[in-house]
């Protein structure tokens, strides 16, 4: 880098030359620049619009140490705050490798699932991590509790987004009034999207996921309920959705009806019916 003209720099100056000033920076506030660039020779393809190249880097703790201290004096999420600060101000110049555990367990824990950022992938992580595979509605991720490249492009998407897994509906808003996890199968969301769309506004869900203990706390549901299963939400009849519109978005294949007023209470998806030819009842 060299000042007004840093395209004529022989590349030999830079953090090399900077750190061997060996000046203190204990309790100093180091702010670091980088200057990148990337040559092409232009060709006629690039007219009228020049293609995107995509360059970046990435900062990623050593594996001993980290700012100076052994890295196992640091707590876990600790080491997740870091590397989320860090991702939050590079992230947008290059899309780096899967992080640690401990920063997606924080990620997930950001957009609602009950789970510690402990770095250790236990029964509670693999749940976590599944659930947000199979709410995820912009893509159909594979849903494998692994969290890959893809699984979590979307899982920084969610969270950049206020925890939306739709362009409506939150993760959080499909959790179980009981344990506080939150389900919700991407097909009922897909749906519920349709739904909005056709009514034209806000929808607000009555119930989503239950948990098998809450659900057996609520009287007259079903033992097999599809809430149990996140395949399924209530809404409230003030919403004025009729049977017809619900089997209209052919996205539901069971439909529970107020008996009286006939308008819908439940939407569910379950394995059994079909969109063309859902199971309508009295709920
Ligand atoms: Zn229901």
């Amino acid at each position: 880098m060299k000042g007004c003209s840093p395209n004529q720099s022989a590349g030999n100056e830079g953090l090399p030359k900077w750190a061997a000033a060996d000046r203190n920076v204990e309790d100093t506030d180091v702010l670091v620049w980088y200057t990148m660039g990337h040559n092409h020779l232009p060709s006629l393809e690039d007219w009228p619009v020049m293609p995107v190249a995509n360059i970046g880097f990435t900062l990623k703790p050593s594996a001993t140490t980290l700012f100076g201290r052994p890295r196992s004096s640091y707590r876990p999420v600790m080491l997740a705050a870091i590397a989320q600060r860090i991702g939050a101000a590079f992230r947008r110049f290059s899309p780096g490798p899967v992080p640690d555990v401990a920063t997606w367990q924080a990620m997930l824990r950001n957009i609602g699932f009950p789970i510690f950022a402990d770095g250790q992938v236990g029964p509670n992580t693999r749940q976590a991590v599944r659930w947000f595979q199979e709410a995820w509605t912009f893509e159909n991720l594979a849903i494998d509790a692994q969290v890959g490249p893809k699984t979590f492009a979307a899982l920084r998407r969610c969270v950049d987004e206020g925890g939306r897994i739709s362009p409506n509906f939150r993760m959080r808003e499909m959790k179980s009034e009981g344990n506080g996890w939150p389900r919700m199968h991407r097909d009922v969301t897909r749906g519920l999207e349709r739904v909005r769309a056709i009514k034209g506004r806000p929808l607000r869900l009555v119930s989503a996921y239950r948990d098998p203990e809450h659900n057996a706390s609520i009287p007259g549901a079903a033992p097999n309920s599809q809430h149990i299963q996140g395949r399924a939400a209530d809404i409230s009849v003030r919403y004025g959705l009729f049977v017809s519109e619900a089997v209209s978005v052919r996205a539901f294949t069971g439909i529970g009806r107020q008996p009286g007023s006939q308008l819908v209470k439940h939407l569910d998806v379950r394995t059994s019916a079909s969109v063309s030819n859902p199971v309508v009842f009295d709920d």
